[in-house]
């Protein structure tokens, strides 16, 4: 991608989240556009970062150990949006601002001891990965789990439990997704009102289904190929 075609892309989300944000009645401004820089190199994250953007998502620890030295000095979050195995926990609460993943109580222990083992200031901000569709995708907890977890992750001291997370199945037509993100949303107030906790963040959306999720309440999307153009496949 160029650097003008990125920019491009950028601009066109930015259009099609402010539409869909009125189409909702709520606020663009309420939507945060992470972009998932997974397989891209730095090159591509600083272009983003020139046209505006402040968030973006890796999905491997590794991949991104390697790339962080080419974005030094970029005042963004970084966000790992990825499945977490357990061995790569204290690295992550190292390198990242968010772990929007989190889908197992031993990791969360693993990131609140890292942080506090390393003496960082602020609580590491998670997200509780949902398995909304359990028989399209393996990572996040399941639905009838999910308020023991949540109810843990609540008292770990360096973490502050934001919201949830859900990747729906990939479904040809987006319109089909909306059920998913519904549910994901009743999840998050269901969990809210348990817990007598605030849950502000709905991480959900990627490029083919943004807006459907926006319409129905994503405060973050994630969005990769749509702004960096296809992957190569592995
Ligand atoms: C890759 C990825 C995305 C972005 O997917 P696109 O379809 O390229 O927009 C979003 N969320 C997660 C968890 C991902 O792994």
């Amino acid at each position: 991608m160029t650097p003008t075609s990125v920019r491009e892309n950028l601009q066109q989300i930015q259009e099609r989240i402010a539409g869909a944000a009125v189409r909702a009645g709520r606020k663009a401004g309420e939507i945060t556009l992470i972009a998932v820089s997974k397989t891209h190199p730095a090159s591509a994250i600083r272009e983003a970062y020139e046209a505006g953007i402040r968030h973006f998502g890796e999905n491997r620890v590794q991949e991104w150990e390697g790339k962080r030295a080419g974005t030094d000095g970029l005042a963004a979050t970084w966000h790992l949006i990825g499945h977490l195995q357990s061995n790569k926990a204290a690295r992550a609460a190292r390198l990242f601002h968010s772990i929007d993943s989190v889908d197992d109580f031993a990791i969360a222990q693993r990131l609140d001891r890292t942080r506090a083992d390393a003496g960082t200031i602020g609580k590491l901000r998670v997200l509780i990965e949902v398995r909304v569709a359990p028989e399209e995708t393996k990572s996040g907890v399941e639905i009838d789990e999910l308020s023991a977890l949540a109810e843990r992750i609540v008292d770990l001291p360096q973490l502050g439990l934001a919201g949830l997370m859900c990747i729906p199945p990939f479904l040809e037509k987006a319109e089909q997704v909306r059920p998913y993100f519904r549910r994901l949303r009743g999840l998050r107030e269901d969990v809210a009102k348990k817990l007598g906790v605030t849950l502000p963040v709905l991480s959900m959306g990627m490029s083919h289904d943004f807006e459907v999720a926006i319409e129905e309440g994503a405060t973050e999307v994630r969005v990769g190929t749509a702004i960096f153009g296809t992957r190569e496949a592995k």
